[in-house]
């Protein structure tokens, strides 16, 4: 039984269900819970939200398929009021090497399924030009013909080039049915790990430099057609998103300023035109000598923008006599901050911030996965810590909740919603 604490708040159960290798028939099957309203902070979150929303601090944001930079000053500009900051973040040599090999292992599952498939049903595949080639030299050579196991070749279809066999028809082994189900397991996970990474590297970086922050208008699905593989392992579009909802949850915004008026890489904090091409990483005004990363200087002009219609990111412009005032105020030390080898994160090895203050004990933000080992056909049968979760959860309002119970297949079927209350 459960209950919320204010039962005209709008609810609902949705019925899901997820691949689950470990599970009877491949699917675990969950009620979730949902309930209208803000999202449920920890009180670690709300904490850390509220020191960044008092930080006081304005910065800049560039991102592009392999970095996200950001620096950022006190509001005031001035080296009484604090320190320039900045952080660059990208894709450690180790963490590409840890997709790479997880891009091995998903084709390499890709592979043992075709094969499996084929395997099974063999009558509809054709062969492959080398199996064809070899049982016609075999016909030459007076050999007696050879049953060919995995045929290779393309799929037997009709003239309008439909299978001829749907493939929901396929005979598939218990085998293929297990690792079709890992693969899509560890497919699901690998997004959740990329949205938890862009929620702690978010987190992080709106802790340091505040909410309140500017980015220059970029379009990520052009980089994805130029660089598609680059942005898969940095995922550039989710970090921005991320760093937008954590900047709007600490009462800031991740501001948008238009690329028309600005063109920060192609300039200066002097207010210089310094021209670079894309393959250009340094940046090295002739006319003030600020040497520095390329990202973290156009990060650091982000900074000045105003726009003056707030509605038009088009009317956004960089305010280089205060830029120019800072260069000189700050002079070596912002010389330092955009320097090419300051502050690099490595994404993943990054310290939650939500963990630390909840101890090891506390850990898991959801009720765990393994709330499916509930007994099969046990319907009723609802784990009690998944109860002790939703009256917790349920009873700080205001909470949009998602709890997880997890029912049993009913016996004597592989899988079904049977015994689910309605
Ligand atoms: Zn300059």
């Amino acid at each position: 039984v459960h209950y919320l604490d204010r039962p005209e708040r709008w609810h609902k159960v949705d019925l899901v269900r997820r691949r689950d290798a470990s599970a009877a028939g491949g699917w675990a099957y969950e009620a979730h819970l949902v309930v209208l309203g803000d999202g449920y902070r920890s009180p670690a979150t709300r904490a850390r939200r509220e020191a960044a929303a008092g930080l006081e601090r304005v910065g800049g944001v560039d991102a592009n398929v392999s970095n996200l930079a950001v620096v950022s000053f006190p509001r005031s500009f001035e080296p009484a009021d604090g320190e320039v900051a900045s952080t660059r973040i990208t894709v450690t040599d180790e963490e590409q090497d840890r997709l790479a090999r997880q891009r091995r292992r998903d084709r390499g599952r890709q592979r043992a399924l075709q094969r499996s498939r084929r395997a099974g049903n063999p009558s509809q595949y054709q062969l492959s030009r080398r199996q064809r080639r070899r049982a016609r030299r075999r016909a030459e050579g007076g050999l007696a013909e050879r049953q060919v196991s995995v045929p290779g070749g393309a799929r037997v279809a009709d003239a309008r080039g439909r299978p001829r066999q749907p493939y929901r028809d396929d005979a598939l082994s218990r085998t293929h049915r297990r690792v079709r189900c890992r693969h899509a397991e560890a497919a699901a996970g690998f997004r959740t790990a990329g949205a938890q990474r862009a929620r702690r590297l978010a987190a992080a970086m709106v802790a340091d430099h505040g909410p309140h922050l500017r980015i220059e208008e970029g379009s990520v699905s052009a980089w994805f057609r130029r660089w598609g593989r680059a942005c898969l392992a940095f995922t550039p579009g989710r970090l921005v998103g991320a760093l937008e909802r954590e900047c709007t949850a600490a009462g800031g915004a991740l501001l948008r300023v238009g690329t028309a008026g600005t063109a920060l890489s192609q300039h200066c904090l002097c207010g210089a035109r310094v021209a670079k091409t894309l393959g250009q990483r340094v940046h090295a005004c002739p006319s003030c000598g600020l040497t520095g990363d390329r990202d973290l200087v156009s990060a650091a002009l982000a900074a000045f923008t105003v726009v003056d219609q707030p509605s038009l990111p088009a009317s956004a412009r960089v305010d280089y006599q205060r830029s120019s005032r800072a260069l000189g105020a700050y002079g070596q030390r912002l010389q330092a901050a955009v320097a090419e080898s300051r502050s690099q994160v490595a994404p993943l090895t990054l310290r939650n911030p939500d963990r630390g203050a909840q101890g090891p004990g506390r850990r898991r933000r959801r009720v765990p996965a393994r709330l499916s080992t509930a007994p099969p056909g046990s319907s009723t049968a609802v784990d009690r810590n998944a109860h002790a979760h939703a009256s917790a959860r349920v009873g700080r309002p205001p909470v949009v909740w998602t709890g997880l119970w997890t029912f049993g297949p009913a016996p004597g079927r592989r899988s079904g919603m049977a015994g689910l209350p309605r």
